[in-house]
């Protein structure tokens, strides 16, 4: 089963009109390479701006949507909105949307079927903090984050699991491909498990956590690891690299 890699840049709430400019450069210069999806999620008012200015093949996603097609939720934006601007893709339960925020798990299902029925993709974060690691609890948390979406028994095929240890979030330790190998072979089994064989074996379950130019060739070897969200390293030309990870 080939799955196709998939390289997402979430920007988080980061740039300006001008250094974006200067991320739709190399991003829009950059040659294609391989068969690889890509999905740059800028903060929510640039996505016009940034949707715009990107060369075809290279789509945009949201940072978060919320559960509803419209009404009195100030500050929030819909799946509806997103698709209106022709929008394909969102992320949700990001971890500073689960620890910052304090977005349950029953939120963010119910928010990833939402945007499911209204036509969107969803790249599903999940992960666990340093201290359940430390704890032994790694399995568990994340197996409880994603039977929140097994629950809601949605259609798979628009789904990708971005497996981001908070602990490797935006702290530079990444991390090894052995641990991230790990983590994705449960989640694979899990998929198997509780969903059915096709799920586990045609679900992407992309890596996320401090990944770089330098580190990303050799997670992009492991058979689970279909692909990464990428913070930090989404803002510089070193990005361009970490596309073509597994060229
Ligand atoms: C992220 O925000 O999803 C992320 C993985 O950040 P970073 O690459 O900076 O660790």
């Amino acid at each position: 089963m080939t799955r196709k890699f998939f390289v997402g840049g979430n920007w988080k709430m980061n740039g300006d009109k001008e250094s974006i400019d200067g991320i739709i450069a190399f991003l829009n210069q950059s040659a294609a390479c391989g068969d690889v999806d890509v999905v740059v999620a800028p903060p929510t008012i640039y996505i016009t701006y940034v949707k715009e200015r990107l060369r075809a093949g290279i789509e945009v996603a949201a940072q978060n949507s919320y559960k509803v097609a419209k009404g009195a939720f100030t500050g929030e934006i819909s799946p509806a909105m997103l698709k209106d601007l022709g929008l394909k893709w969102v992320i949700l339960g990001h971890s500073e949307r689960r620890h910052v925020f304090g977005e349950k798990d029953d939120l963010i299902a119910d928010k990833a079927v939402h945007a499911i029925e209204s036509g969107l993709d969803v790249i599903y974060c999940i992960g666990e903090k340093l201290e359940e690691r430390e704890a032994g609890q790694t399995k568990e948390v994340n197996f409880r984050q994603l039977q929140a979406i097994v629950d809601k028994n949605l259609d798979w095929n628009h789904v990708v699991i971005a497996y981001e240890p908070v602990w490797a979030i935006g702290t530079g330790k990444t991390a090894s491909p052995e641990q991230a190998q790990e983590v994705h072979g449960w989640i694979r089994e899990y998929l198997r498990e509780k969903v059915s064989d096709k799920v586990s074996n045609e679900t992407r379950i992309i890596y996320g956590g401090s990944v770089t130019a330098e580190n990303a060739a050799e997670l992009a070897k492991k058979p689970d690891i279909d692909g990464f969200l990428v913070g930090g390293a989404s803002l510089k030309p070193d990005f361009v690299k970490i596309i073509c990870a597994r060229s």
